[in-house]
């Protein structure tokens, strides 16, 4: 069975883009927390698809609603209308008290998607000179792979190579509101961060961050996007990130577990007067609120509401980073993280993160490495108590150096 494996590694090196590293494990199978490789190895899934499964593995709720709408009806192009697409806004609307909603596929998409609308309401509504408009970003943020997105990148990886970009942005540093506060004027429409970064190492701005930038938003007449594709729907213990700072944003991002990992799924939230500057023909995309996705996405959110994932998570993830930090180990440097959002710094003296998730691999315990000495923790918010104790023994063994 060994050899399935190696042959399909063999394969996929051979035939695809190595624009991705994975662990060289070959899953074939998940249910709820675990998956498992074409060799029956099971796993407890400690990345959750970077928190698109946040339901955990083919929930049979989303996946009867998927079976169901696919032989039914699933694409009709927004050409003509189709019966799902009300029925996700209305629940959508109810479950983030939005506005409006325009909805995409990828993340990418509702990010691009959001840059567009804002510019467009800058010169329309705002008032900003033609081709003028400019929109505060963070660094080390993390929206995406597009062209624009990545222009504004500030990871040499993530950028270098594929310019030119589009110009109007301008960069802050991370959790410094002064800085925001500095780099506005009388073209910026919109300030774009995440509440929490999560590609760059689970990283959580000083208290009252969120507050400030809304504050400044509001009396600059700036539209605050707050992306929320990795830290929404329920992943931080909360439906939305921002609610730990009471803070509600002009454009919301979500993606991700938006569809609970059966299908890419995304969409921008926003009061009316944002989204309303879309006229027919302005912007658009084929798969975009298409009634399978709309059908997969209502079943989405339902469970997570319905099945307690949210409440879950804030208890099971105070629990976890609880646990974690009494770890008594010299190679962590810290431990961090907002309900199972979660992340292990080690030192630089540890040799990198990586060694230590193949470590808990052979273990059972998928997790990822991120930018080298961070080990990132975001099971699905289905989890357990007894599944985090377990969990803990084998990150308890890997970082305390006992034997495997
Ligand atoms: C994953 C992610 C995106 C991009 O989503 P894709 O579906 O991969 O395009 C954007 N923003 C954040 C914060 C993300 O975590």
């Amino acid at each position: 069975m060994q050899q399935l494996a190696n042959d399909l590694i063999g394969t996929e090196s051979r035939l695809g883009a190595h624009n991705y590293k994975p662990l060289d494990v070959v899953l074939s199978r998940g249910l709820g927390v675990y998956v498992w490789d074409v060799d029956g190895n099971r796993y407890l899934d400690c990345l959750s698809a970077y928190s698109a499964v946040n339901q955990g593995h083919c929930h049979p709720k989303i996946l009867e609603a998927m079976v169901e709408q696919a032989s039914k009806l699933t694409l009709t192009s927004r050409a003509f209308r189709n019966d799902q697409l009300a029925l996700f806004y209305e629940e959508l609307a109810a479950l983030t008290g939005s506005h409006k909603i325009l909805p995409m596929n990828s993340g990418a998409e509702a990010v691009e998607s959001a840059i567009k609308t804002v510019r467009k309401w800058g010169y329309e509504v705002k008032g900003v000179p033609e081709n003028r408009a400019e929109i505060i970003v963070c660094s080390d943020n993390f929206h995406g792979r597009t062209i624009a997105i990545v222009g504004f990148s500030t990871d040499p990886d993530a950028r270098g190579g594929f310019g030119p970009f589009p110009s109007g942005f301008r960069t802050v540093r991370f959790g410094d509101a002064e800085a925001v506060e500095a780099a506005m004027n009388e073209n910026t429409v919109a300030v774009l961060l995440e509440p929490i970064q999560g590609e760059a190492g689970v990283i959580i701005p000083p208290a009252g961050y969120l507050r400030r930038v809304r504050e400044l938003c509001s009396a600059r007449n700036v539209v605050m996007i707050l992306d929320e594709i990795q830290t929404g729907l329920g992943r931080t213990g909360k439906l939305l990130a921002e609610e730990h700072e009471g803070v509600e944003a002009d454009v919301t991002l979500i993606g991700k577990a938006l569809s609970g990992g059966f299908y890419p799924v995304s969409a921008v939230l926003s009061n009316s007067e944002v989204l309303g500057v879309l006229k027919p023909g302005q912007h658009g995309s084929t798969f975009g609120g298409n009634p399978l996705a709309c059908a997969v996405a209502r079943a989405a959110m339902r469970v997570l509401v319905e099945e307690g994932m949210i409440e879950n998570a804030a208890v099971q993830g105070d629990y976890f980073k609880e646990q974690l930090a009494g770890i008594r180990s010299n190679l962590v440097r810290e431990v961090r993280g907002r309900g199972l959002m979660l992340a292990v710094e080690l030192h630089p003296e540890a040799g990198g993160a990586r060694r230590y998730c193949e470590a808990l691999r052979a273990r059972g315990v998928l997790a990822k490495d991120t930018h080298d000495h961070t080990i990132r923790i975001a099971p699905p918010l289905v989890i357990t108590r007894e599944q985090v104790d377990w969990a803990l023994e084998q990150f308890d063994a890997v970082l305390t150096g006992l034997p495997q």
